[in-house]
């Protein structure tokens, strides 16, 4: 097993990851920035080292600061957690190149998978399902390009393959305006990924967002933990996800899953990891893949009774997975609403300190957060302080598991989303199961 590690991240994931350390007795380094010296993990954690001043440029993207925490701590490996550096191939790299394991992908799978052309490559030629579209990149063959743009037919996206957090994307209507798009979209492409590579797919008007996840090991070996659904988001951010996903039968679950876990054994994936599709019509589309634990990972773990982090650490320590494909079952259902320190009027982030909390509980509930009364939320990272996770026999008592949960909590001293939350577990058509991905935009006024 790992001696000891060194936990590349802060707040809940960051916790996380220490509680499922302490189980498999692996020592912990936290590395923290100068505002992040009270996170509840730094305290709890074996070693701690500041590595840098509040913004994360200066500490969590500190390449160089996290490594040399590694060495003057004598850690073996390190988890890069979601976010920050956690899909950035070059400081896999660098980790690798200095002796430790990254808890991860090999560098070169982050690298593959971080360019959206040269994933979905991957993936057909592996037998995922993608969506229709130029195959490949986008050359200045202005009547190429409008060619390929009628036979996938209108709309279609243009899309940067370096792109990322819902950026670098363009819809376009008609033929008349697909050169201009296609200029934007290059232009912005270079600025912000340093890649003005682009790419074109269909457009597909009213999807839902369905994920795999699924677990490889370094011997051959992998499988599917089901699918998640995360169709209700707000600019790309998901809000509430759930799993299993509604209307998804066992069929199609084993088809879909099983494709992933064998397109895993064919790329040699090591890790989690989470094939994105769109799901339109009974049909999936690959979109792009995660290389790393994601924030939704508890509603897999509630229904499956598999621990995410903790394969994440085994598999890096080289341990085959000691779960088969059959011994898989979905047991009821689970719903995770995300809590964010955010006036829920106007999502303006809402940090301070927490002067009261009062945690929910009973059967099936989880709360996975850092937050404690007197912690006060910095504004210098991400606005989300936890997620309530809820689980029962059906999505019915899912839901309303969630509603008593989130109408217990007390967070006070801050503003949260909770009230926005707590409407949007009794909303019909959510309580219905399925909404697509524009929904929530729709229903609170921000789309036509
Ligand atoms: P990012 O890496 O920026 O998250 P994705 O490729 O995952 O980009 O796409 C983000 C979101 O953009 C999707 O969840 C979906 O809402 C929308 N989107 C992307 N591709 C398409 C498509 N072909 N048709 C419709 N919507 C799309």
């Amino acid at each position: 097993m790992l001696d000891k590690i060194v936990i590349a991240n802060r707040g809940e994931i960051a916790l996380r990851i220490l509680r499922a350390c302490r189980e498999l007795g692996i020592k912990t380094v936290a590395v923290h920035s100068e505002a992040d010296k009270c996170l509840k993990h730094v305290r709890f954690a074996d070693e701690s080292v500041c590595i840098g001043p509040a913004p994360s440029a200066d500490s969590y993207l500190n390449v160089p600061a996290i490594i040399s925490a590694a060495e003057v701590t004598d850690s073996v490996a390190i988890h890069p957690g979601y976010g920050f550096l956690s899909e950035n191939a070059d400081f896999a790299e660098r980790v690798e190149k200095s002796g430790f394991i990254f808890i991860g992908p090999q560098p070169e799978t982050i690298r593959q998978m971080g360019d959206k052309i040269t994933a979905i490559e991957a993936m057909k030629a592996a037998g995922v399902p993608t969506v229709p579209g130029s195959d490949g990149p986008l050359t200045d063959d202005i009547e190429r390009t409008m060619k390929i743009a009628r036979d996938i037919g209108y709309p279609v996206i243009i899309k940067a393959a370096g792109g990322g957090g819902g950026r670098g994307m363009r819809v376009v209507h008609t033929e008349a305006h697909l050169h201009s798009a296609i200029t934007l979209t290059k232009t912005e492409a270079a600025t912000a990924f340093g890649n003005d590579t682009v790419y074109m797919e269909k457009f597909l008007e009213n999807p839902r967002h369905v994920e795999i996840q699924i677990l490889s090991d370094t011997h051959g070996n992998a499988v599917h933990l089901a699918e998640r659904d995360c169709s209700m988001q707000r600019r790309h951010q998901k809000v509430i996800e759930e799993a299993p996903a509604p209307g998804i039968t066992p069929e199609l679950r084993e088809k879909i899953g099983g494709r992933c876990a064998q397109a895993c054994r064919q790329i040699s994936y090591r890790g989690a990891g989470t094939f994105e599709f769109l799901y339109e019509n009974g049909e999936f589309y690959f979109i792009e893949m995660n290389t790393r634990v994601q924030v939704e990972h508890p509603v897999t773990e509630m229904i499956t009774g598999v621990d995410i982090v903790k394969q994440q650490l085994l598999i890096a320590a080289g341990e085959p997975l000691s779960i088969k494909q059959e011994d898989i079952k979905i047991n009821g259902h689970a719903v995770e609403c995300r809590l964010n320190a955010e006036n829920p009027e106007n999502f303006m982030p809402s940090p301070g300190k927490i002067t009261k909390l009062h945690v929910a509980g009973g059967p099936g509930i989880r709360f996975d957060s850092h937050i404690y009364t007197g912690y006060e939320v910095p504004p210098y990272y991400d606005s989300m302080i936890g997620k309530v996770i809820a689980h029962g026999e059906t999505r019915e008592s899912a839901l309303k598991r969630m509603h008593t949960a989130l109408s217990e909590m007390v967070i006070a001293g801050i503003h949260t989303n909770i009230p926005l939350q707590l409407e949007l577990v009794i909303d019909p058509a959510f309580m219905e199961g399925g909404v697509n991905i524009h929904y929530l935009e729709k229903k609170l006024g921000l789309q036509p």
